[in-house]
């Protein structure tokens, strides 16, 4: 099966693969980018869409390098018979640590006082209010989108003392709220649903209004479930906090949250761990070898 592939990926994994062509740039676009000859894309976050399908007329699987596949449409996919896998489970440790992470920085205002160190402002003794965090132990984090990560990131709550909301679409649980009343109850909130046409936009600057004075919001989701221009503005009044890993428009990052103290912010690297990027190789070569068999795909989407 001839794939073509964005990128080599990590781990040993990788060198099972045979027929591959490297994509020396984006996804080809337009006529002149057919190609009969390719079977399968390996791809992490470029868009697939009926355009770049009608390019690969020949084409069986479209494998994706990650758990959220909104690059993906899915339903022009499935009109051609292309079948799209992701690579759920295996990153899910990995983004929950980098979800708490940005928890506790943000909370311990961790980054503001690694840059006064570097920059030698620290002035000994414990009294500078920019140091004075907020505890996380004993305070109420409210999950949205309680699947695999969501879950992870409760356990870890439980762990720090945290009391545990969480919001999915089907009610059920001790701690299920109605997602207005988990933004208006909790003291952080982190955000764990997949992007889709209904979650587009889902925190939008009436539901970030809801949020208490001196929340923390956590999105290590997609950007784009949150109104962007809403956060910003948010933040930049002070009002409440955030550890942001993604973005509405990556890698563009809003100007106006560079110099913000109230906010940290990571560049999209929820799985970005050796030992978690090497088992996301495992599972897509695996899910392009069983299509190359002819066989089922271990994780069709
Ligand atoms: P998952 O197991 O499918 O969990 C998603 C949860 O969201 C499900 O429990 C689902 O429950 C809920 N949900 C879906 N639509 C909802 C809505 N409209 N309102 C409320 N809840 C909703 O997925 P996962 O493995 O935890 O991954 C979650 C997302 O994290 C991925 O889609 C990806 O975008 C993102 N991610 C980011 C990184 C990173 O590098 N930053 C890394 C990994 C994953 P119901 O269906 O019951 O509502």
């Amino acid at each position: 099966m001839k794939i073509l592939v964005s990128r080599r990926f990590p781990g040993p994994a990788w060198s099972e693969l045979r027929d591959l062509e490297y994509l020396s740039g984006p996804l080809p676009e337009g006529a002149g980018g057919r190609r009969d000859d390719i079977e399968a894309l390996a791809v992490v976050g470029e868009r697939v869409d009926a355009e770049t399908l009608d390019l690969f007329p020949n084409l069986n699987i479209v494998a994706n390098y990650g758990v959220g596949y909104d690059s993906i449409d899915v339903g022009a996919c499935i009109a051609r018979g292309v079948v799209v896998t992701n690579t759920p489970g295996v990153l899910t440790a990995a983004t929950a640590d980098l979800a708490f992470a940005l928890l506790l920085a943000v909370r311990r205002r961790i980054v503001v006082g690694d840059r006064a160190v570097r920059d030698s402002r620290w002035r000994g003794g414990w009294a500078d209010p920019d140091f004075l965090g907020r505890d996380v132990s004993g305070s109420t984090l409210g999950i949205v989108g309680f699947g695999r990560i969501g879950h992870a990131v409760a356990h870890r709550a439980e762990a720090f003392g945290m009391r545990v909301l969480h919001n999915s679409r089907r009610p059920g649980g001790e701690g299920w709220r109605e997602l207005d009343e988990l933004l208006a109850e909790a003291d952080a909130v982190s955000v764990h649903v997949p992007l889709t046409p209904e979650t587009r936009g889902l925190l939008d600057a009436s539901r970030l209004a809801l949020l208490r004075d001196g929340a923390c919001l956590v999105n290590t989701a997609r950007g784009q479930i949150v109104d962007e221009d809403a956060l910003v503005r948010e933040l930049a009044s002070g009002r409440i906090e955030a550890g942001l890993d993604v973005f509405a428009y990556e890698p563009e990052v809003p100007r106006e949250l560079l110099g913000l103290p109230n906010v940290v912010l990571t560049p999209h690297v929820g799985s970005a761990t050796a030992e978690t990027r090497e088992a996301m190789t495992r599972v897509l070569v695996d899910n392009l070898l069983a299509v190359e068999r002819g066989e089922r795909s271990p994780n069709p989407v």
